[in-house]
């Protein structure tokens, strides 16, 4: 079946149709398996909100020995209903689902949201069935939405399909939602609501066992009403399925997603209850970012985000004017700006002797520009016009406070009239008592005009902020990634050949090492030896100083043990040390490994680390014996392209040692850069590497040396 889905999910992304789940978004008769006379029941309700928001198809209740329901003809089966059906909801006992999916099947149906649960998430006999209403759903084409799920709803006033039992009626708009957990789901709709923010469609597929949530989020991005999507999960099914879509349609419009299950403690909760896959969860971050969605650890903030995308268009850039009426909150707001990334430019000489001419002689002249609490709708309509003009503003916040003395509606149609030119965004923190009706009539102005309001400075600035995170997301072009054409894979592919035959995990020291060499990732002169002279003729071809590290395949950590002695300068200090490590590891397979002394560099961590159904993941930080304390590392998801090995160097917290700070050396960036990408291409080679730690890399200035490493398989 996954294979089926990715195929489909291929053709859609090629030919650009997604006509499949239109049988499901934008049905034209409906049946409800299962429908039921209790008022309190799924199978009433259903019927009762898809008259309630007015459903412009055909509803057909079926049920065996009601005549009506809700003051609808009810039919005994769907075989009884003389007229084709699109969509059925199936609201009976699990266990009688495979039969109706076989009869719905028989009777052309092409889609079935299961709202019935029973399945996946309740074990072998659940399983079992979901199975069997699978096999024939597949055998006729039906495609099944759930089970154990809400439904779906279309806003668009040509459907009104509110195929769910939830108790929200949004008012059409431009935000389409798809979430795996219902409970989520509703309430995120229900929070948009409050905040006056149109919908577009919904989908909360619950064990989402046929259609996906990235077959949905792809139908989204197809769909020309939806201008950004919401997207709540539990963990991936198939994330490279998810990443394919994603990738696509984050470009298009903007994915705002929140996973939960962060925390080991939220993964459990999810996993339990919804049956979905978690294990994934660290990896969910990663997925989100090579895919250039937003991601958000609050949903409060997703919401108000939601808001701002849905009414306006994506600044351009950074810049950022703001007009107020009051000084206080521009600070904060400014304060809030600058973090997420955003510059508050000065005003061209052009623009301020403008507004020396239209402002009021009290206000300030510059970015913020200030129009004081007397300012009327003109002062705030000549300032929204000089910064619509500002070739370097992008967009723009407003700090609207109700001052009583003033014609508050008229500034709030000023500012409308503005907005909807829709030139630039434009964010408004309005700043009032809701409870006085003259200001509800001022809010409901810029409301209705499509203004994203705001009651405070800093959550109107985050939510500017974010228009702002999808411009650059949307310019970043991660690029494909790079092929080495100077690797030798014949001569890697015999040392794991080999390393499999002697049923190895860990591959030795000369094995890693070759290895490194074949995909040209630098390291340090060495020779590996089994007695005092020989170490002594090996350091003096390398020359001293150098560092002993004892060698068994027992020894993992060398240095906690013991078994790293550095900067020995001569052949005396060796053979002692040497002697040493004689007494102390008395194992069979002691060897010795003798390295060219590299001292003062700075310590780096690259390394590799497999994720079940993602693939690899690739690390890098800073190294040495201290990196589980400092723990300043990032991970991306294998392949990496240039510009992501980039990104990883710019996005660890010690990013400036990088650079060299206080009279210290930085290190050559660009070799790391490779380095990071060798790896990627070493690990998608040779996917049976497990993992990969090259731990310390010594950077310096001008090159940077691998002395220690490790490759699982
Ligand atoms: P292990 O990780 O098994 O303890 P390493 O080979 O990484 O052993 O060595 C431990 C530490 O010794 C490194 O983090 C580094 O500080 C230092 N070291 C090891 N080899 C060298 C070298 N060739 N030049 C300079 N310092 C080294
Ligand atoms: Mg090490």
């Amino acid at each position: 079946m996954e294979t089926t889905l990715l195929t489909n999910k291929e053709n859609l992304i090629e030919n650009n149709v997604s006509h499949e789940l239109d049988s499901l978004f934008k049905p034209k008769a409906i049946a409800i398996i299962g429908a039921s006379s209790k008022e309190l029941s799924i199978g009433n309700v259903i019927i009762k909100n898809l008259v309630h928001y007015g459903f412009t198809g055909k509803i057909y209740p079926i049920n065996p020995k009601e005549p009506e329901i809700r003051g609808i003809k009810a039919y005994p089966t769907i075989f009884d209903v003389p007229d084709d059906i699109d969509l059925a909801h199936v609201i009976i006992p699990s266990k009688f689902v495979p039969q109706i999916i076989e009869d719905c099947g028989k009777k052309g149906i092409k889609s079935v949201i299961i709202n019935s649960a029973g399945f996946s998430e309740m074990g072998e006999e659940g399983m079992a069935l979901q199975n069997a209403f699978l096999a024939n759903a597949k055998k006729y084409g039906v495609r099944i939405f759930g089970p154990n799920c809400q439904g779906i709803i279309n806003c668009d006033p040509e459907y009104n399909a509110y195929c769910d039992f939830t108790f929200t009626f949004p008012k059409p708009g431009s935000i389409s939602i798809a979430a795996l957990s219902g409970g989520v789901g509703a309430f995120i709709m229900q929070s948009l609501f409050d905040l006056n923010v149109g919908m577009r469609m919904y989908a909360s597929n619950g064990n989402a066992c046929d259609i996906s949530l990235p077959e949905v989020v792809n139908y989204y991005g197809e769909d020309e009403g939806t201008k950004a999507i919401i997207l709540y999960t539990e963990g991936f099914h198939n994330p490279k399925e998810f990443m394919d879509v994603a990738k696509i349609v984050s470009k298009k419009k903007p994915i705002l997603a929140m996973k939960a299950g962060r925390t080991e403690e939220g993964a459990k909760a999810a996993a339990s209850h919804t049956g979905s896959l978690a294990g994934v969860d660290i990896a969910t971050e990663l997925i989100f970012e090579k895919t250039g969605i937003l991601s958000f650890n609050n949903e409060e903030e997703m919401c108000q985000a939601a808001m701002a995308f849905s009414t306006q268009p994506i600044p351009k850039g950074n810049r950022v004017g703001i007009i107020t009426n009051t000084g206080g909150p521009a600070v904060i707001a400014t304060d809030e700006l600058v973090s997420a990334g955003m510059q508050i430019p000065a005003l061209s000489e052009r623009a301020k002797n403008i507004l020396k001419e239209t402002m009021l002689p009290e206000a300030t002249i510059g970015n913020p520009i200030d129009v004081v609490a007397t300012g009327g709708g003109k002062h705030f309509r000549s300032a929204l016009d000089v910064l619509m003009e500002e070739e370097t503003i992008d967009s723009i916040y407003i700090n609207f406070v109700t001052a009583p003395f003033t014609d508050t509606d008229d500034v709030a149609r000023n500012i409308v009239e503005v907005n909807q030119l829709k030139r630039k965004p434009i964010i408004c923190n309005f700043m009032t008592n809701m409870s006085l009706e003259r200001f509800q009539v001022t809010s409901k102005i810029l409301q209705d005009g499509g203004v994203p309001c705001y009651g405070f400075p800093t959550t109107a600035a985050k939510a500017l902020g974010v228009l702002y995170k999808y411009h650059v997301l949307q310019s970043r072009n991660i690029g494909e990634p790079t092929q080495f054409g100077d690797v030798n894979k014949v001569s890697t592919e015999n040392i794991l050949l080999n390393a499999k035959k002697e049923n190895k995990e860990f591959l030795n020291s000369s094995q890693v090492y070759n290895i490194l060499s074949n995909y040209k990732i630098p390291i340090a002169d060495y020779r590996i030896v089994n007695n005092i002279n020989d170490a002594i003729s090996a350091a003096e071809a390398i020359g001293f100083p150098i560092v002993l590290k004892a060698e068994s395949e027992s020894l993992v950590h060398k240095s906690d043990a013991g078994g790293v002695v550095v900067n020995i300068k001569n052949a005396k200090e060796l053979s002692e040390s040497i002697e040493k490590m004689e007494k102390k590891f008395a194992v069979d397979d002691l060897q010795f490994l003798i390295q060219k002394f590299l001292p003062g560099g700075r310590e780096l961590i690259a390394g590799v680390s497999i994720k079940k159904d993602l693939g690899h993941l690739i690390l890098f930080g800073l190294g040495g014996i201290y990196v589980e304390v400092l723990k300043d590392v990032v991970f991306k998801i294998a392949q990496v392209t240039e510009l992501e090995a980039t990104e990883m160097l710019t996005s660890i917290k010690g990013f400036k040692l990088l650079d060299g700070i206080r009279g210290q050396d930085g290190v050559d960036k660009q070799s790391i850069v490779n380095i990071i990408q060798r790896i990627s291409q070493l690990v998608t080679d040779f996917p049976e590497i497990q993992e990969m730690d090259l731990n310390p890399i010594i950077g310096f200035k001008d090159k940077v040396i691998a002395v220690d490493a490790r490759i699982k398989i």
